[in-house]
């Protein structure tokens, strides 16, 4: 709205920013109604008689609206009005005078795309949530948990309002990463993260999608009129009455518009004419508007689905048991084999006698043949495994006589990989003896507890 302001060849005008402290319990519904729709304060007549209307104005608001106004964080922004009626202005409402430009959240609403740099704000404040929060007392799932609150917490507001540029969108990928990972190596791409978990991901939303997503909404609500002040301007004063769908942004027009202008080229460009996608527009949506996730799931890149990888994030199974069974299904567990370039020894720890690669800790090291062998004969399962994707797969295909035990392989496999892959970190970094008959009975134990908690009666009466 004050993108002009900066001109020399402009008209005397004014906007003030009203800043309302909050009292939920006072409020006007009606007036905010009001003022929302436009229909209270959205034409003031122009140069010295604004100082008249504005008179009295901090007192008009709270008078009517039952809310008080904040004056020291409430501002104008002028354009070509004289120094004495602006200086009485703000000595009448006790407002500061705005600064050029105006921010939002600390970034600067610009007319010119914005810089990397002047998405600073929004970068620290992740970055200062993230540090916050301590990585090494977190286990990986409420790592995850809280990644996936910036990501769709923060990230969604500003997307709605910000077209986000590429690089900023790397640099908040890299404090998550880092953070979610707890090292400066990711052991897993961020994009193959931003899947559904049936995809093999993680859940985790892909940023630029989503704000693909968001801004259609926008797009969505120029079209179809939504009664708000902002698409009534827009309307009034950028597509003057016409379609949204062949309106052409002029190259000075703010980067939302431009980005508005990219997606609906995108959207056009999926359906083959305006008219299609008008249709499956109209289809994603309802009287509330477009609906994002039908957008998003549009949109975002897609894998094959895999059933097994469902499978494994089963609420029974506890999330770190899931989480070192993914990596590990994807061959992304640190074993020696891959750590070769450190030049170390790539020997397995348990056995010494071969190299550590995945295929071996987990299926072919005598050691853990031990530990297997004795939970395979206690859950009665007769076929021997030799990769962990052969053994999820033969667990879900291979019903057993019930649910409880299905589950109890399931939860066992899980299990297993995880204490052996601790179990071994334990020998390698802090000197530990392997003991097999040990980790056989502390897995027992613990899928055991699981199961108790699933079928407290089951148990107890087979
Ligand atoms: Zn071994």
């Amino acid at each position: 709205m004050v993108r002009q302001y900066t001109r020399k060849r402009i008209s005397p005008r004014c906007t003030i920013n009203v800043d309302l402290r909050k009292a939920f319990d006072s409020v006007s519904w009606t007036f905010l109604s009001q003022v929302l729709h436009g229909r209270s304060y959205d034409v003031l007549p122009r140069g010295p008689s604004i100082r008249s209307h504005l008179d009295g104005m901090a007192l008009g608001v709270s008078g009517r609206s039952g809310l008080a106004v904040n004056t020291s964080k409430s501002s104008i922004f002028t354009a070509r009005i004289e120094n004495n009626i602006l200086c009485d202005i703000l000595a009448r409402t006790e407002f500061t005078r705005g600064e050029m430009p105006v921010r939002y959240l600390g970034i600067p609403l610009a007319a010119q795309r914005l810089s990397v740099r002047d998405y600073s704000p929004l970068v620290d404040q992740i970055a200062n949530s993230i540090s916050r929060w301590a990585a090494k007392s977190l286990s990986f799932a409420g790592r995850l948990e809280l990644i996936r609150s910036v990501i769709q917490g923060v990230e969604c507001f500003l997307l709605q309002i910000f077209p986000l540029p590429a690089a900023v969108v790397e640099k908040i990928h890299r404090l998550c990463r880092n953070f979610l990972w707890n090292s400066k190596r990711a052991p897993v791409a961020w994009e193959n993260i931003c899947h559904p978990k049936n995809e093999g991901g993680l859940g985790i939303r892909h940023t630029q999608t989503w704000n693909v997503a968001l801004l259609a909404r926008v797009l969505w609500n120029i079209h179809r009129k939504a009664n708000t002040l902002w698409v009534q301007w827009i309307g009034a004063v950028y597509l003057k009455g016409g379609s949204v769908w062949d309106w052409q942004p002029k190259k000075g027009d703010s980067p939302l518009l431009q980005r508005l202008a990219e997606i609906r080229n995108k959207i056009i460009a999926a359906f083959g004419s305006p008219e299609a996608a008008i249709e499956h527009m109209a289809e994603w949506s309802s009287s509330k508007g477009l609906d994002t996730s039908k957008v998003y799931e549009y949109f975002r890149p897609k894998r094959a689905k895999q059933p097994w990888q469902t499978v494994i994030w089963k609420a029974f199974i506890p999330p770190k048991y899931s989480f070192i069974l993914w990596l590990g299904l994807q061959g992304r567990l640190s074993t020696r084999d891959r750590l070769m370039f450190l030049q170390e020894d790539s020997s397995c720890s348990l056995c010494i006698n071969t190299q550590e690669t995945a295929k071996h800790l987990f299926f072919e090291c005598p050691f853990s043949n031990l530990v297997w062998a004795n939970i395979r004969q206690w859950l009665g399962i007769h076929r021997r495994m030799s990769t962990l994707l052969s053994a999820v797969k033969w667990l879900i295909k291979e019903k057993a006589r019930s649910s409880m035990q299905n589950k109890a392989r399931l939860i066992a496999l899980a299990c297993k990989v995880y204490s052996l892959w601790r179990h071994r970190n334990e020998v390698i970094f802090e000197g530990k003896t392997p003991c097999p008959k040990g980790l056989a009975i502390s897995i027992r134990i613990t899928v055991y507890r699981i199961l108790l908690t699933l079928f407290p009666q089951g148990l107890i009466t087979s």
